[in-house]
């Protein structure tokens, strides 16, 4: 009987190195500006209150960094 080859076997790579590796747990804090206010964000998703001041906002991302 004629046994066609089958495709070949796909290489079982243990992980891609291209893939990135998950960003370490922790809070990175960036103020954003909005309109004439400037809010601080972090990224754990948290979102000071509107600052006037781009300090103010800096100050506030510093306290969560801080605080967290
Ligand atoms: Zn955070």
């Amino acid at each position: 009987m004629h046994e066609e080859p089958s495709a070949p076997a796909r290489t079982t790579a243990p992980h891609p190195t291209s893939c990135p590796a998950p960003p370490p747990a922790g809070h990175s804090a960036t103020t954003t500006e909005r309109g004439s206010f400037c809010l601080a964000r972090c990224t754990c998703g948290w979102v000071g209150p509107a600052r006037r001041s781009r300090d103010r906002a800096r100050a506030d991302a510093a306290e969560h960094l801080a605080a967290s």
